[in-house]
């Protein structure tokens, strides 16, 4: 992973938006490289855009992110104040998981965003997001909630907000992981 000197999130948005290195170039309405502030100091991160997030480039616009939104709210973090992208940045067709390859040639913008944001904790939401960053097999069932620490990074997984939807326990569940997120940033200040 590289950092040029000159790069900036203003740039990978806009390469991300004239990005032709998979097949989901073909398909998606907007492209969404990730929204929020560069001095986070935690990053959420999703698999790929879903319709809404398509329709209008932006991530997190949907139901899902109406739920993330809240559950920020709920520990006192202003959605602005976090940096909040996706795996890959172009939505699958009928929201189809990310292919390997697909996610492998995204990769590189996610990997720039992290570098040029420094954040103190890295959330990757659902089984797909937490896989593509954490080396372990186990799933999110196992791994949500438990801080997962890799150099300067900590990574802590949590459920999907989408999974969190029409299931009312998963939902008790993220919301004490983003208590215990709540905790875990204080204690990193
Ligand atoms: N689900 C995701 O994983 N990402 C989004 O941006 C929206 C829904
Ligand atoms: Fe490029 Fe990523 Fe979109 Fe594929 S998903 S076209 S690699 S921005």
């Amino acid at each position: 992973m590289s950092t040029q000197p000159e790069d900036s999130l203003e740039r990978i948005s806009s390469e991300v938006i004239a990005c032709r290195k998979c097949r989901l170039c073909e398909t998606r309405k907007k492209a969404v490289p990730g929204e929020g502030s560069k001095r986070s100091e935690v990053m959420f991160i999703g698999e790929a855009p879903g319709e809404q997030e398509d329709l209008q480039g932006r991530p997190f616009v949907g139901s899902a992110g109406k739920l993330l939104s809240e559950l920020l709210t709920s520990i006192g973090v202003k959605r602005e104040e976090v940096y909040i992208t996706n795996i890959v940045k172009c939505r699958p067709p009928n929201n189809r998981p990310p292919r390997k390859d697909e996610a492998a040639a995204c990769r590189a913008y996610l990997n720039r965003q992290i570098a040029l944001i420094q954040p103190k904790v890295v959330c990757p939401m659902g089984n797909s997001a937490i896989h593509a960053l954490i080396e372990s097999d186990d799933p999110v069932t196992e791994l949500h909630g438990i801080p997962f620490e890799v150099g300067a990074v900590t990574y802590f997984p949590m459920y999907h907000p989408a999974a969190a939807l029409y299931t009312f326990s998963l939902r008790k569940v993220l919301e004490e992981d983003f208590r215990k997120l709540r905790a875990l940033l204080d204690s990193l200040v």
